[in-house]
């Protein structure tokens, strides 16, 4: 892959667009075929459903899941099928460890699809899926962009770490056009000052209905009104949803999912968070501990998966007409930035470690301008190079990376792990501004 990721960058912008649009015809049928639009039905009927409803076809759901995974899935044999809560609580180092018994016996593992992910915490981990849990996938995310006014195949663009733009490329175009979707794919790793002009012109060129990224990268951004902001794949912090909603002047609805497709809670017009019954059964715990239970992966089900947020409920009914149970919010998954002496911000490095091998747990270090270091637990296998070269791909060739190998890493004072910690001064870490 990394491979085919130099090929890439050294192609001329014409031929990276060509690449884009070809992935994306492939891609296209993946998403959209087979049983999408039925999927996409069937998510917009039960948004019309009543709470009794949903919560007893979810009750439903989940005794089916069980029925089924005690016997087609290793590591759930010898399990009551009938009481959840009877079930152990599983971690992301649990199902890493031996992911295969997670497997149900009913797919060939080669004919499933494949999402890696480390999260927060850097312990890598692959969940398969079958592509009808992909096009399920998709009419969920379409759902929620139907919320914010804009329906499926809507005009759109994405500032959520598509690596399409060469990292060391000084001036625009710091995107791609794919026509198959309709979307403009911007890089979340040019967001230098002097650049952001350039994203501005972008939007105002291509005009989207839409604009879909990380809080991280859409905070810098503006200039434009589209008629909704989409938020997803870290916490959306107030101070980010309050420049999101001012320097583009619409609202923003918030996406909260996991890779491990277990839980979705989405934002809604009336700015309540709704937990989807249909995608997960959620269980919250004293502390707020979020256990999810995934209802549309029968690949690999995982069943009361601790995803490492944290969650508080809230009661009562939503203005919007939709019956789905309410959260008051979501913590956990604070991202933070790492400064680039380019005076680039970048986030969301945890996708360094995404095909990293032997890694129980990472860390970055911010501790000069020029110089990071990467914190490792490691095991067995573990390879230094592909997390280098992921490194390289972000932040360019500017900043002094080095490992450092520690048996555990430190947590908070309030217990959180901190993917991110930046030793910069406050100058140094003084975001640009429009
Ligand atoms: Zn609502």
């Amino acid at each position: 892959m990394k491979q085919t990721k130099d090929i890439y960058d050294a192609l001329p912008v014409w031929t990276q667009t060509l690449a884009v649009n070809v992935a994306s015809a492939r891609g296209y049928r993946q998403k959209y075929g087979g049983a999408f639009r039925r999927f996409l039905a069937q998510l917009e009927a039960n948004e019309k459903k009543s709470r009794d409803q949903l919560l007893a076809e979810q009750q439903e759901a989940v005794r089916r899941l069980l029925r089924y995974t005690t016997v087609h899935v290793p590591a759930c044999r010898g399990r009551s099928p009938e009481n959840l809560a009877e079930w152990p609580v599983l971690d992301k180092v649990a199902v890493a460890a031996e992911p295969g018994k997670f497997l149900s016996d009913e797919f060939d593992p080669r004919r499933l699809m494949e999402l890696r992910t480390s999260g927060t915490t850097g312990t890598p981990l692959a969940v398969r899926f079958p592509v009808e849990t992909h096009q399920m996938e998709m009419a969920f995310r379409w759902r929620h962009k139907a919320w914010g006014g804009t329906p499926f195949l809507s005009r759109s663009a994405y500032v959520a770490g598509h690596p399409v733009v060469p990292p060391d490329q000084q001036r625009p175009p710091f995107w791609r056009w794919d026509r198959f979707e309709q979307r403009l794919l911007c890089s979340s790793y040019h967001l230098a000052a002097d650049n952001l002009p350039a994203y501005q012109a972008a939007f105002q060129r291509y005009r989207p209905d839409f604009i879909h990224g990380y809080p991280s990268s859409l905070f810098l951004l503006g200039g434009y009104q589209p008629k909704a902001v989409f938020t997803a794949s870290e916490t959306l912090l107030d101070f980010q949803r309050a420049a999101i909603e001012r320097n583009f002047g619409v609202k923003v609805f918030n996406w909260y999912g996991n890779s491990e497709l277990t839980c979705n809670i989405v934002e809604c017009a009336a700015g309540n968070l709704h937990y989807r019954t249909d995608y997960g059964m959620l269980e919250l715990l004293a502390d707020g501990t979020m256990i999810c239970t995934g209802l549309n992966n029968p690949a690999m089900p995982l069943i009361r998966y601790r995803v490492g947020d944290r969650a508080v409920a809230k009661a009562g009914d939503c203005p919007c007409g939709c019956a789905f149970p309410l959260i008051e919010r979501i913590e956990g998954r604070i991202e933070d930035y790492v400064r680039t002496p380019d005076g680039r911000f970048v986030g969301r490095l945890d996708h360094l470690f995404k095909d990293a091998r032997g890694v129980r747990e990472a860390q970055l270090v911010q501790t000069r301008l020029d110089e990071i270091v990467i914190r490792v637990v490691k095991e067995n296998g573990f390879d230094e190079a592909p997390v280098l070269a992921e490194a390289r791909q972000r932040l360019g060739n500017s900043i002094a990376i080095r490992f450092e190998y520690v048996d555990a890493i430190k947590r908070t004072a309030a217990g959180k792990f901190r993917f991110i910690v930046s030793q910069l001064t406050r100058e140094q870490l003084e975001l640009p501004r429009l």
